[in-house]
C-alpha cells in the first residue's frame, strides 16, 4: 500500500498548478513560473498579470 502524507500545500505547488495554463486577463497568454514583489508566483507571459502570488509566511 501507498502511504499517503499529508501536508500543507507548498508555494511551489500552488503556483505550479497554474504554471502553463491559459492566462484569465488575455486572450494568448501562458502563466509561466516568475516572482511578483519577491513572492513565488504565476505570471501570463504575454501581459504580465500575475494569476496568483503566494507569501511565503514559513520563513522564520
Ligand atoms: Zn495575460
Amino acid at each position: 500500500m501507498e502511504q499517503l502524507v499529508e501536508s500543507e500545500p507548498s508555494a511551489g505547488t500552488v503556483v505550479d498548478a497554474l504554471v502553463g495554463g491559459n492566462c484569465s486577463y488575455c486572450e494568448d497568454g501562458t502563466l509561466v513560473r516568475d516572482s511578483y514583489k519577491g513572492n513565488a508566483a504565476a505570471v501570463c507571459d504575454c501581459c504580465e498579470t500575475p494569476a496568483v502570488q503566494v507569501w511565503d509566511d514559513d520563513r522564520a
